[in-house]
């Protein structure tokens, strides 16, 4: 096969992925206003099949993929999820079930594991019940969460706690650490909300105030010494409260990559809110063409599509200047600096949004659907 030189001879592409998310479904019982899928939700009927997966699983192991991350969505709502997961576990792959935990049964527990599920990762809505299911718009879905914890531990499965934090859950952040530790968490992430579809249009009822960004960096920085030895937990200041911003998956199509429910492969799993760039789907062309070739995956590899004032930067290399995603959605170009960074010129109006929309009073939420 001929090689395509990167643009700028960037030579990511030579480099196997380490991880896959996998988004089986974008069913799910939850409606989250923060919601990471995408305002279009894929059909049950578009959704890739069995033997489509299980094929995608032997491509990725041949590329070197070792992790992957099983999404949607709701994942358990597949049927079929004991037989992907045995066909991950066939190839060598190491297993990550990410769940809201709702359908969860000890029999389907036990199945999952008996198939070769190596951890799982419940998301929490809040430590409340009642705000908990008020956040997910599932009635009981709390207490569900709370059994499928203890069902995760007795069948011996490693528990990470996933915990997306905003304005109207950041208070309860003590109660929601002491909460994960009491399910026997072996680690625990709190996620400040990204603001891109579903939760670009929630800003006014998310976004938190600088006085709650302050305490939750506070608290989190006290709890990681708490509980060192017994609980991991991970923390990143949220974006817009940032001065620079993160590292985004580690750089474009450089070690991770997702695939929607139909088939499309993504540098990340927000992507497709970037409406210049078309993905390929897995429907038409393999796994190693679309990670080796596609000028998708090759439109922001390593830094050479920079423009000022990343270019010339001392940062460029630690933070790749930022989120693409993020870009795009606020300054309306996924190729200029995140405007999270004070040193971007659209970075006023980052301030100015979180601002005024965390001074917004009596919002209500925009479900997804
Ligand atoms: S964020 Fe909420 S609605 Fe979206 S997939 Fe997860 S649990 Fe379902
Ligand atoms: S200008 Fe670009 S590289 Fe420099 S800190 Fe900001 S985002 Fe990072």
């Amino acid at each position: 096969m001929t090689k395509t030189p990167l643009p700028g001879g960037q030579d990511s592409w030579q480099k196997p992925p380490v991880a896959m998310l996998a988004e089986l479904t974008h069913r799910c019982p939850l409606q989250c206003p923060y919601c990471s899928n995408p305002r279009e939700l894929s059909r049950r009927s578009d959704e890739l099949s069995t033997k489509e997966w299980i094929d995608i699983f032997a491509q990725a192991a041949r590329l070197g993929v070792l992790q992957l991350h099983l999404s949607g969505g709701e994942p358990t709502a597949r049927k079929d999820l004991v037989d992907l997961i045995a066909a991950a576990r066939e190839q060598g792959i190491y297993s990550n079930l990410i769940t809201a935990g709702v359908l969860l049964t000890p029999d389907k527990i036990a199945a999952y594991k008996a198939a070769g599920l190596d951890h799982v990762q419940l998301s929490i809505q809040d430590s409340d019940p009642q705000n908990a299911n008020r956040i997910g718009n599932h009635k009981g879905g709390h207490g569900k969460k709370l059994a499928a914890a203890a069902w995760v531990c007795e069948a011996g499965l490693p528990l990470t706690v996933n915990a997306v934090v905003h304005r109207q859950n950041l208070d309860h952040l003590q109660d929601i650490i002491e909460l994960a530790a009491s399910l026997n968490a072996h680690r625990l992430e709190i996620a400040h909300v990204q603001y891109y579809g579903w939760a670009l249009q929630n800003i006014e009822a998310l976004m938190p105030t600088a006085a709650q960004v302050e305490k939750a960096n506070r608290l989190a920085a006290e709890a990681a010494d708490v509980y060192r030895g017994r609980m991991v937990i991970d923390y990143v200041v949220p974006d817009y409260f940032a001065r620079r911003p993160k590292r985004c998956m580690d750089g474009w199509g450089n070690q991770f990559f997702a695939i929607t429910p139909r088939g499309l492969v993504l540098p990340c799993h927000a992507a497709e809110t970037l409406t210049g760039l078309s993905f390929s789907s897995l429907r038409e062309k393999s796994l190693e063409w679309i990670w080796r070739e596609d000028p998708a995956f090759q439109r922001f590899r390593g830094t050479d599509w920079m423009a000022e004032p990343c270019r010339s930067c001392e940062f460029r290399d630690i933070d790749l200047g930022g989120c693409r995603c993020q870009a795009f959605a606020l300054a309306g170009d996924a190729a200029l600096t995140d405007p999270v960074c004070h040193l971007s010129p659209h970075h006023e109006k980052v301030v100015a949004l979180a601002e005024a929309a965390a001074s917004v009073q009596d919002v209500t939420y925009l479900y997804r659907r």
